[in-house]
């Protein structure tokens, strides 16, 4: 029994209800997130490419700062008149760290060239040995250009050696300066050669290939500055952020996607269970009614004495009899499946010869076959493994196998009981020739209260607990049942136990009996 389209249709369109505008939400939120993301990411890679021209023109000005204070000096001695050593004299009384001054003649200045940093001019010029010079012209007291003061230094040993003033004292420092974001306590600054090789930095960059580098121009041609982001900077941590924030929503629209689809199958299986319940109580109630009736009324002929031979008095107590056992089977089923339900069965297992049970379940339901004229084939040989279990409850579930068999038949009355034991295992076979079962339908007869509509089913009785009895009953002696239909053609139930430790060791008992259908087997969940 299934809920109708109806309902399924109305739960799905709930679920997609719920499903859908939380899945568009996430999507909303992990691509504004994203975007969120991409935008600090390139806020601070222009940031960090404005702060390398900005350490590049700042070492410009920690040049120019250190020439400033000595030219001043040696232009006064220019124009005083003094010759090339007074005016070196100057320059290295002005300052100490480049070493010994150098005077550029006014006929040596051609091989110089001119660049303007700050608004003054400076003269400079390269060296086979990667040495510059960097000086100021000088004029004489009339203001005629008589050459230039300057020295020859290495570049590299200046930016290595300014590096930490030059950060600390030249660079802005406000983090609002631009676009609001980084601070230059929170960058690494790199100082890189002519082959890219680090001769200095400040603080290490917490993602190389983030960084965003400056050339230096003359007299520091061929150095670069390289300028990024290091792990404590606000970039670095929006982006973990960001990471988290993705992965939190995503995960968040998967887990309410996923709890739709439970929350979906949960209430179509409850629903099928309210209806297989209700159905259920219906059959029950039938059932217990048809015997009952049948029962009553072959009484009330006996007492009455309304048989015409005795013959027919005893057909009338057949009739009892057989619906007096069918009432006791029905309410053995409902207590036995109401203690396993519950978790209340208790089996006694013991060490027991299968094939004696089977025999003796199938002595007790003979009368029955050949009532209905079944023809009845046996193959359970002599020697069968011994296997643990409890005998009542194992003829208990092949009962309910043989009920079902012949409930289910038609015409070819015909029912096949073997036995026999392969790889460990002891194989009971029940086969019939009836209906048959489909096979969407193969695993859903092991489930409580279901019944098929095989078009039978409204003229058998039955309450739909007898193949869920016989499947925990099985199980909870470590086996399993499995099923082998085609409809039309009919089906066999073959109970599988494993054969108990003490005969393991014993010989192998006869070969497993073969259904007559394909080996694929259907096995009871
Ligand atoms: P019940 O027989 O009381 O309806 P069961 O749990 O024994 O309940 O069986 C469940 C359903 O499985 C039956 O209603 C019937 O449709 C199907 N079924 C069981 N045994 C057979 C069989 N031997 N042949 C065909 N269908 C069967």
């Amino acid at each position: 029994m299934t809920v109708s389209r109806f309902s399924r249709r109305v739960l799905i369109i709930i679920g997609l209800g719920v499903a859908l505008p939380a899945l568009l939400l996430a999507f909303i939120g992990i691509s504004l997130t994203l975007r969120i993301g991409r935008a600090v990411e390139d806020n601070t890679i222009r940031y960090n490419s404005y702060m390398a021209q900005q350490v590049a023109e700042a070492f410009e000005l920690e040049l120019l700062a250190h020439l400033r204070l000595s030219i001043a000096l040696a232009e006064n001695a220019s124009q005083r008149g003094e010759d090339a050593a007074g005016i070196r004299r100057a320059l290295e009384a002005g300052s100490s760290e480049f070493g010994p001054a150098h005077v550029v003649t006014i006929n040596e200045l051609s091989q110089f060239a001119l660049r303007v940093m700050e608004n003054e001019p400076v003269v400079y010029g390269g060296r086979a040995d990667g040495r510059w010079f960097a000086g100021i012209m000088l004029h004489d007291a009339r203001g005629e250009l008589t050459g230039a003061g300057g020295w020859w230094f290495d570049p590299g040993a200046f930016l290595r050696d300014h590096l930490e003033s030059v950060v600390q004292d030249r660079l802005p420092s406000n983090p609002r300066m631009y676009g609001g974001f980084e601070s230059t306590r929170l960058l690494s600054i790199e100082l890189l050669d002519s082959t890219g090789t680090r001769i200095a930095a400040v603080r290490e960059p917490y993602n190389r290939s983030e960084g965003r580098t400056s050339r230096l121009e003359a007299p520091f041609e061929g150095y670069q500055v390289r300028v990024g982001v290091t792990s404590s900077a606000p970039a670095v941590w929006t982006q973990r952020f960001v990471m988290l924030e993705v992965a939190f929503i995503g995960l968040m629209g998967l887990v309410i996607l996923l709890a739709t689809i439970f929350g979906l199958r949960y209430t179509v299986r409850q629903l099928e269970l309210a209806q297989l319940k209700a159905g259920f109580v219906s059959n029950v109630t039938h059932e217990l009614k048809t015997p009952i009736a049948l029962i009553r009324l072959a009484v009330e002929t006996l007492e009455m004495g309304r048989f015409r031979s005795p013959e027919e008095g005893q057909k009338f107590l057949q009739t009892i009899a057989r619906e007096a056992d069918r009432l006791s089977q029905l309410v053995d089923n409902i207590l036995d499946f109401a203690r396993l339900e519950s978790g209340r069965a208790t089996f006694r297992l013991e060490v027991i010869d299968p094939g004696e049970v089977v025999r003796e379940t199938l002595e007790t339901f003979r009368p029955r076959l050949d009532a209905e004229g079944f023809k009845v084939e046996v193959e359970i040989p002599e020697q069968l493994p011994m296997i643990r279990a409890d005998g009542r409850a194992l003829s208990h579930a092949l009962l309910n196998l043989l009920d079902n068999a012949v409930k289910y038949s038609r015409q070819r009355r015909e029912i096949r009981i073997s036995a026999g034991a392969r790889d460990g295992e002891v194989r009971i076979s029940v086969a019939d020739r009836g209906v048959g079962i489909a096979p969407g339908d193969q695993e859903k007869v092991f489930d409580k209260f279901v019944r098929l509509e095989t078009g039978l089913v409204h003229d058998t009785k039955g309450a739909g607990l007898g193949l869920s009895l016989v499947n925990q009953i099985v199980r909870a002696h470590g086996g399993r049942v499995e099923l082998v239909s085609t409809p039309g053609e009919g089906s066999t139930f073959t109970l599988v136990l494993p054969v108990a430790e003490e005969d393991l060791t014993a010989s192998p008992g006869p070969a497993a009996p073969d259904a007559h259908q394909p080996p694929r087997a259907r096995t009871g969940s």
